[in-house]
């Protein structure tokens, strides 16, 4: 088996053999639980700086198993990718987000979704033909709508990814890097990535607050991204020093639980008037 993730703590707990039977049922549960309504959607909120009201969420898979309990999209989406059902998933993810968006659209209730791709999704031709079928059948703006797309995946195949990108900026969908700067790549890709905003992983704000260089690579990497005429967003922001730190760095918008976990649509409808303009 090709293993291309990180081996899990579970490896070390379970042995490779409970890890194994896990993932199995893990993928073969997984078409069933989509049809059988064990799959739904939550939506946290990211902040635009300085003014402090949010304008667009991202939209974030949750498993309820009935045998296994929570999984994380972090174990269950790798699988996805590897047993060749991330297009299943993604196809389920882009026909509840739209039809959120158009209920949420109807309510007043005016916020951009952001949806996660897998680069896999970038090489499916009939991927973008669904976007616009979407865009049609529903008939609100492109603009409703970005993509956000792993760093470390996109290198694996930058021109197709880049030919993608394109096409889908085209029809109006704005496009972030996600995870950017946990790829190791060559920042000389950076000026070929037709993109929107990027997005700053969590593992960067590690010791931001007590190490001198942390600062240091973030702020660079701030500088160099916006440079670049880049939005740029921190995820995974928790407390208050950090959040003043970045502040001071001069990012776009940050996405964490200091401003909003993810929550559900009926949560976020609830929070509607104290979020969009606090
Ligand atoms: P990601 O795209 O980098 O999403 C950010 C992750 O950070 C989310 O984890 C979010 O809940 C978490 N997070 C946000 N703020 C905070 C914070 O302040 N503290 C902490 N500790 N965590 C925070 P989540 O929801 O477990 O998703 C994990 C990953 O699974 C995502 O990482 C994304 O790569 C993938 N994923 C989730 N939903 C989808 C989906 O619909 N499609 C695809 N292809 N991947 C998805
Ligand atoms: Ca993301
Ligand atoms: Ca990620
Ligand atoms: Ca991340």
């Amino acid at each position: 088996k090709a293993k291309t993730r990180d081996v899990a703590l579970s490896e070390y707990l379970l042995g490779d053999d409970a890890v194994q039977l896990r993932e199995v049922s893990i993928i073969n549960s997984l078409a069933k639980a989509l049809r059988d309504g064990e799959l739904y959607m939550v939506y946290q909120p990211k902040q635009s700086i300085p003014q402090g009201d949010c304008h667009q969420v991202e939209a974030l898979m949750r498993w309820q198993h009935p045998l296994l309990g929570k999984i994380s999209p972090a174990e269950f989406i790798p699988l996805a990718e590897y047993s060749g059902m991330i297009d299943i998933v993604s196809q389920w993810v882009l026909d509840e987000v739209f039809a959120q968006q158009a209920q949420w659209l109807q309510s007043g209730i005016k916020l951009q979704v952001a949806v996660n791709l897998s680069t896999q999704d970038l090489r499916n031709a009939s991927l973008i033909t669904g976007i616009e079928a979407r865009l049609e059948q529903y008939k609100f703006n492109a603009e409703m709508i970005s993509i956000e797309i792993t760093e470390s995946k996109l290198m694996q195949d930058l021109d197709g990814a880049v030919a993608t990108i394109k096409r889908l900026r085209q029809i109006g969908v704005d496009v972030a890097i996600d995870d950017f700067g946990t790829g190791h790549s060559s920042l000389a890709y950076l000026k070929y990535l037709p993109v929107d905003e990027v997005k700053i992983d969590k593992a960067f704000l590690d010791d931001l607050d007590v190490d001198d260089r942390a600062r240091h690579i973030m702020d660079t990497s701030i500088r160099l991204a916006k440079g670049l005429g880049f939005k740029v967003t921190v995820e995974g922001v928790e407390t208050e020093d950090v959040l003043q730190l970045l502040l001071s760095m001069g990012v776009d918008k940050i996405q964490g639980d200091i401003f909003s976990k993810p929550l559900t649509a009926k949560e976020l409808e609830s929070r509607w008037a104290k979020i969009s303009k606090t």
